[in-house]
């Protein structure tokens, strides 16, 4: 026993790890074909640390994967598909839903250029020394003479202990040779709750550049996947202490500073914009959300003047923020449809609420949030919600009742005007035919005026009012119905 399970006080019995009966499946087909194999990575760390399981676990054979989990889908009743990736010598198959992936043992070695290695076979210990962290190098026996047996080349099971993530081999070479690595470090350290080691965080730092080399879609992979935890902000500080932030997202970096002129100071808005992110997570598991909370702000730096009378203003930052986004996902390979529109929206219209909640509420104001906003009204809510990082209680409060004001005329006027799904309730069509009019300038002026007329409230949100609001607005217009 250990000095890890002494302190827990539990025999860990491990053979509840391997209950399920795919792992003795596993276990014969590798006996079958005379090689060794065990289960290793995520689902032997997450069984220790009493996570919930993840529909995935990584087999690894000392042999050949591939051979191996076609064995093993020959062995299993329904004999299930096996996926097979040639050049990665890898092979995966489901079973009752869980995705259970093959490789065999190797040994890599790097080329400075590039993250992908050359590949030799190798033996276990091969396998675990190519692993990036000592707690995702552990491996459960499913070889007979030692079915269940933990095999821990370097102390993962006390780093789990300790909370720590620390690299097998040497630091540098880990994260040179992957520098995706190090981004996975501060992931894995955002969703545990561990302590990067000194000399593996240090070295982080020392080859952050190296980041340079992996593409933005692994880069994006992780960030979701900080962003998805519950304290985000975590990760964030990381990336930013070790110079990775600096390298993937220089415009929130650019939020780090607080200047002072005559006595005038503006917050530090990199770590209020962490305070906001870490303020949805608890609201929200959508992370594009998250990302809207991320860059809600970094149009501020572009955009922060300091003027005698004011003090320090950033005019226009919400607009050059929402362009900024573009730029941003453009930059890291991140998806350019709705979900750019989405954070761009959101980025855009992130102090209008709060602008709102500062005056008297009016329903025309209330009727342009709505229009504007949309389907994204609530996320928006949400978002405006966690941007109030005042440490004033009194201020908090003050600012929190208004937003339910705002919320609540929301309801009240979408109830009654209906705005939020705008549909002009006369088309370009109908004025076309009503005035005899070719596609022309005056249609676009009269659907304008009549959407302006509703959401300032001169005329309800329906047709009969529509259609005499336009005829006197035509008439000024010089323009005659067919029917005069
Ligand atoms: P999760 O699935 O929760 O992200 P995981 O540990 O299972 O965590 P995977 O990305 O699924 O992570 O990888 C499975 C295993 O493969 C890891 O536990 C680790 O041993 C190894 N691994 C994955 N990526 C790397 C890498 N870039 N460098 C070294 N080893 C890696
Ligand atoms: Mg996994």
């Amino acid at each position: 026993m250990n000095s890890w399970q002494k302190n827990k006080k539990v025999v860990v019995n491990y053979n509840k790890a391997l209950e399920n009966p795919i792992f003795k499946i596993i276990s014969k087909a590798a006996q079958e074909l005379g090689i060794e194999t065990f289960v290793i990575g995520g689902f032997v760390r997450d069984f220790l640390l009493e996570r919930d399981f993840k529909k995935d676990i990584d087999i690894v054979a000392i042999g050949s994967g591939i051979e191996l989990a076609l064995k093993v889908s020959e062995l299993l009743p329904n004999k299930p598909k096996v996926q097979i990736f040639k050049t990665y010598g890898t092979a995966m198959l489901r079973f009752q839903e869980i995705d259970i992936e093959f490789v065999g043992a190797r040994k890599e070695s790097y080329h400075f250029e590039s993250r992908n290695p050359v590949v030799e076979n190798g033996t276990l210990k091969d396998d675990q020394n190519r692993r990036d962290f000592t707690i995702n190098a552990l491996a459960f026996s499913l070889n007979e003479k030692n079915y269940g047996d933990l095999v821990d080349p370097f102390n993962g099971l006390e780093d789990l202990e300790n909370k720590i993530i620390r690299t097998p081999l040497d630091a540098d070479i880990t994260f040179s040779d992957d520098p995706l690595r190090m981004m996975r470090a501060i992931r894995f350290a955002t969703q545990l709750n561990f302590t990067i080691e000194e000399k593996s965080l240090a070295s982080i730092s020392k080859n952050c550049e190296r980041i340079n080399i992996i593409s933005g879609e692994r880069i994006v992979d992780e960030l979701n996947k900080i962003l998805s935890t519950e304290k985000p902000s975590i990760g964030f500080i990381l990336l930013y202490q070790t110079g990775l932030l600096d390298l993937i997202l220089p415009e929130l970096t650019a939020l780090n500073q607080v200047e002072e002129i005559e006595g005038h100071t503006h917050k530090n808005n990199f770590y209020h914009t962490l305070e906001v992110v870490d303020n949805i997570c608890p609201n929200t598991d959508d992370v594009w959300l998250r990302w809207a909370a991320l860059l809600h702000d970094i149009g501020k730096a572009p955009t922060k003047k300091f003027n005698k009378k004011q003090g320090w203003t950033f005019h226009g930052h919400e607009f050059l923020g929402g362009k900024m986004v573009k730029k941003i996902f453009e930059r890291l390979h991140m998806p350019l449809n709705h979900k750019l529109k989405y954070v761009s929206k959101l980025v855009m219209l992130s102090s209008r609420p709060i602008v709102l909640s500062q005056d008297i509420v009016t329903d025309s104001a209330v009727r342009r949030l709505l229009f504007d906003a949309g389907e994204d009204i609530e996320d928006l809510m949400i978002l405006c919600e966690a941007d109030i990082t005042t440490k004033n209680p009194n201020k908090f409060k003050k600012y929190h009742n208004n937003f339910k004001i705002v919320r609540q005329k929301i309801v009240e006027v979408e109830e009654r005007d209906h705005v939020r799904n705008f549909q002009p309730p006369i088309s370009g069509e109908e004025i076309m035919t009503i005035f005899n009019l070719k596609p022309s300038r005056e249609i676009g002026v009269l659907k304008e005026a009549i959407k302006e007329a509703i959401l300032e409230g001169e005329i309800p949100n329906e047709y009969d009012a529509a259609y005499t609001f336009m005829l006197k607005k035509a008439k000024k217009l010089g323009l005659q119905t067919l029917k005069n």
